[in-house]
């Protein structure tokens, strides 16, 4: 069985929809499980949603859903052709829970107004995806991903509970894919009182490692805008070439320095059962695509940028050495903040951070800390990571006359701070 993923730009409009229909038709089996993501922009827009509600009124954020209403009822019409067709009441009624949630009073808390709010884009994407598929003869069945994964209550990055999933996938999604396709949502859960969360942002790849792990794939195949993995963001990088085949090692590199290409949390689900990942693009699906998984055979080097980083610099106020001890103090501001360090460096007095610019988290680590350090925080910076780099020449090459603030180098990998 095989386990594929289809991100927003895939389904964006009804073009799209109908493209996915083909490679599905075309590449996929009856031992199917296909991940859908909220169509194009569809999340951003349904934050803003969640924003108007918080931030002005509940009635203009229903004024903000309409718009996303809007969107989707176009794409049904371009794609069913039938003002009458029932999909219109099925997303009616999902519609309908949104509505009900805007009109509420603002009692619950932002991430989990969020959640239920944000998820609601996945729900839409897949009940669309899959009803066409049915309406030109690919059979499938829907599923709420709900019912199956499930989580606990970190709302907005809630933590996928391993053991229940588990079962709840081994009862109630293999029977259906003996010979069948599930078409199912990325990104979302819920907790075991049944309130939906959300995995934490582009989280649909590691809802498809979860389903590929747990059912023991032969393969997850992710449908991208681009042939597969490159040497650098081609949107960053015009000189970007694509890469064949790397190791699950090298790929867990790439994510969690940034390559936003794969979700950071997507490989180990996939490397714990040794189940390759392909990369292939949903434009030219007939190109053979990265595999992931498989050997690193004569890399290029590897650029990524991660921009609207923050350096946080903190100073001991009383002169006191920062030492294992308070480095500890230091650490565990972060981590109750949920900020990681991408960068750090310790001095005699100093500790510097480099993380990303989340203000409403930076201040929570300033207020935890502040009775010991001074802070000082520097913002509108730039990571650039070069794995596999051949020389300086080769890096300063991709600085852009910026000034190196912070810099780290390991025969592997290079690390600047850019300002
Ligand atoms: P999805 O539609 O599944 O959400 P994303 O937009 O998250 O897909 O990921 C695809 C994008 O990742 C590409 O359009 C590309 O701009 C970007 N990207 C970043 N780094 C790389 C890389 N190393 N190789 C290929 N694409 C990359
Ligand atoms: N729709 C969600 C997001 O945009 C999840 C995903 O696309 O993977 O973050
Ligand atoms: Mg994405």
């Amino acid at each position: 069985m095989k386990v594929f993923k289809f991100g927003g730009a895939s389904v964006k409009d009804a073009e799209g929809i109908k493209n996915v229909a083909s490679i599905i038709q075309k590449y996929g089996e009856k031992n199917l499980v296909v991940v859908v993501s909220a169509t194009g922009k569809t999340t951003n827009a349904l934050e803003a949603v969640v924003n108007a509600y918080f931030k002005l009124s509940g009635a203009e954020a229903i004024a903000a859903f309409e718009i996303v209403k809007e969107n989707h009822n176009k794409i049904c019409k371009d794609l069913f052709e039938n003002d009458a067709h029932e999909v219109f009441d099925k997303l009616e009624n999902i519609y309908a829970e949104v509505a009900w949630q805007l009109e509420e009073e603002r009692k619950e808390t932002y991430n989990y107004v969020y959640d239920q709010v944000v998820s609601q884009g996945e729900l839409i994407s897949s009940v669309i995806l899959s009803t066409y598929l049915n309406e030109v003869n690919v059979k499938n069945k829907w599923l709420d991903v709900r019912d199956v994964m499930k989580t606990d209550e970190t709302y907005r990055e809630a933590v996928v509970d391993q053991e229940k999933t588990q079962s709840l996938i081994n009862s109630v999604v293999i029977p259906v894919i003996k010979d069948g396709i599930i078409v199912t949502q990325g990104f979302i859960g819920s907790t075991a009182q049944n309130c939906t969360t959300t995995l934490g942002r582009e989280g649909s790849d590691y809802t498809a490692a979860i389903f590929a792990n747990m059912l023991n794939a032969e393969s997850q195949t992710i449908w991208k805008d681009v042939p597969g993995v490159m040497n650098g963001d081609p949107r960053v990088f015009d000189d970007a070439v694509f890469i064949d085949e790397i190791s699950f090692n090298e790929a867990v590199e790439m994510t969690f320095y940034g390559a936003t290409v794969i979700h950071p949390k997507t490989i180990k689900p996939l490397q714990n059962k040794n189940i390759p990942l392909l990369v292939k693009s949903f434009i030219h699906p007939e190109g053979k695509g990265t595999t992931v998984g498989g050997k690193d055979k004569d890399l290029p080097p590897v650029r990524i940028v991660k921009d609207n980083q923050a350096l946080i610099t903190l100073h001991t106020k009383d002169f006191s050495f920062v030492e294992d001890g308070v480095v500890a103090q230091i650490f565990s501001a972060f981590f109750k903040a949920n900020l990681k360090l991408n960068m750090m460096q310790q001095g005699a007095i100093s500790f510097e951070a480099v993380v990303d610019n989340i203000p409403e988290k930076i201040e929570k680590i300033k207020l935890s800390l502040q009775d010991k350090f001074d802070f000082v925080i520097d913002e509108n910076l730039t990571i650039l990571t070069i794995r596999h780099y051949t020389g300086f020449d080769y890096i300063n090459k991709f600085k852009n006359n910026k000034t190196t603030i912070l810099e780290q180098r390991r025969p592997s990998t290079y690390q600047g701070l850019l300002a």
